[in-house]
């Protein structure tokens, strides 16, 4: 088994989040990507708008529908900040024939030295890093290139801090999340001021 591990705030889940973990499945061959919404992210300054629940949430409903992708609510569930060393460990544990992968963003990977345990991260996975938008990815110092591989994915503008400015002025948010997503937005109210 070649598992994905997509870690994110996803608050809201985007289409950028889904083209990242559909052309990462792609091109590594992947038999599934488990998406795993964060608790908290121990390097963000403002915690997450939407709760654990409502992000998970969020995350089932855009994934719906592809049998490679997965939510896994193991982060929420535990609470607190949430570190992928923790979670890897976890998850290596229960697929110890696996081969792990740790997918990223280059906004994600240039902050990787101050993860957690970095070393003991890419032990147990091997990190995949893909461009933001046109931002490309690169290995930060410190870090053991070997363990890293870069994915080419179509630059993508979008961020969940867009989407939340958006919804809060009441702008439209198709094609930028999957409609099941705004549907919820709607429904709970998320992100409105
Ligand atoms: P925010 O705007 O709230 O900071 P975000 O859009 O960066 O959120 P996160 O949930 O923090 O979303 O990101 C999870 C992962 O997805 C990170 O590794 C990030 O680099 C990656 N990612 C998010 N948006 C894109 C994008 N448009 N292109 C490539 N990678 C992305």
């Amino acid at each position: 088994m070649r598992i994905g591990l997509f870690g994110g705030t996803f608050d809201p889940i985007h289409l950028g989040h889904l083209l990242l973990a559909e052309v990462c499945r792609e091109e590594l061959e992947l038999d599934e990507v488990r998406f795993l919404p964060a608790a908290s992210n121990p390097l963000k300054e403002n915690g997450p708008i939407a709760d654990g629940p409502q992000r998970c949430e969020m995350v089932q409903f855009a994934i719906s529908g592809n049998p490679a992708f997965a939510v896994d609510r193991r982060e929420v569930k535990r609470g607190g900040p949430s570190f992928a060393v923790d979670t890897l460990a976890e998850v290596a544990a229960e697929n110890p024939d696996a081969e792990l992968f740790f997918l990223m963003g280059a906004d994600a990977l240039a902050d990787l030295p101050a993860w957690r345990e970095p070393g003991r991260v890419l032990d147990l996975a091997t990190i995949v890093a893909v461009n933001r938008g046109d931002v490309p990815a690169v290995v930060p110092p410190g870090i053991e290139s070997n363990r890293v591989r870069f994915v080419a994915m179509p630059a993508c503008d979008l961020s969940a801090t867009d989407l939340r400015r958006r919804a809060a002025e009441g702008l439209s948010l198709r094609y930028r999340t999957p409609a099941a997503v705004i549907a919820y937005l709607h429904d709970k109210y998320l992100y409105r001021i």
